[in-house]
């Protein structure tokens, strides 16, 4: 199964993804995750780290090779789930093109909607823990006492508030267009985890 998680920042994508891939046996593909990392060994570029903390995107060019690396990885040969990647056109239109020359194609485009009022509380109260990649919100998913957290420097209010600004105007051009390929599957992303778990499995069944 190939399946790519569309949706704003705070969606849940992350925590959704987690519980999916592990049902299905697919790795979690999180571009963002694979930037983080290369932040934290510094072997990202100065630019590169300048517009994560703007809240700005990568060039296309950067994460489409991240992508096209960790997809022929040994783990991904029966399947994936993208997370947080494609984010624009561009990005949508490479992936197709790199699926196509494997000869496999996405199962499904699959986006998780939250209202923006939501999205923001959801971000800055977001905690991950460091050891277990495990995500925690402060309120709605309390960490345990032994978790040790980090708060990720984008999710301050006014840096969230530009992810999202940038993410709407990236939507506007990538929602339809797995629209027109028939692939995208609308899930309500309000309410438990459990809820959402539930209405994405149905969705991707
Ligand atoms: P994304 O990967 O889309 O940016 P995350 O999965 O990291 O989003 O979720 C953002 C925050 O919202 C996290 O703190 C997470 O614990 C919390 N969260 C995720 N899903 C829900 C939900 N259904 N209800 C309440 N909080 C949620
Ligand atoms: P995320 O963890 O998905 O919220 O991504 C964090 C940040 O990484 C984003 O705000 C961007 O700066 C960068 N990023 C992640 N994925 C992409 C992508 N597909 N295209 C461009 N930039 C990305």
């Amino acid at each position: 199964m190939r399946l790519v998680f569309l949706g704003p920042p705070g969606a849940g994508k992350g925590t959704q993804a987690k519980v999916i891939c592990e049902k299905r046996s697919i790795p979690q593909v999180s571009t963002g995750d694979m930037l983080r990392a290369a932040k934290a060994e510094g072997r990202l570029p100065a630019e590169l780290v300048e517009a994560m903390a703007k809240g700005a995107l990568v060039p296309d060019d950067v994460v489409i090779g991240l992508i096209a690396e960790r997809t022929l990885a040994p783990d991904a040969a029966n399947g994936f789930l993208l997370d947080g990647f494609p984010r624009t056109a561009p990005q949508a239109d490479s992936l197709g093109k790199m699926l196509a020359g494997r000869n496999v194609k996405l199962d499904c485009a699959l986006a998780l909607e939250v209202p923006r009022e939501l999205l923001v509380e959801r971000a800055v109260l977001r905690r991950t823990d460091k050891r277990t990649g495990q995500i925690y919100h402060l309120k709605y998913k309390p960490p345990p006492p032994d978790a040790v957290l980090e708060h990720r420097a984008d999710d301050h209010e006014d840096i969230v508030k530009n992810r999202l600004d940038t993410y709407e105007k990236m939507t506007s051009e990538l929602l339809p267009y797995y629209a027109k390929l028939g692939m995208l599957k609308r899930v309500d992303g309000q309410g438990t985890v459990e809820e959402v778990t539930q209405r994405v499995l149905q969705a991707i069944s």
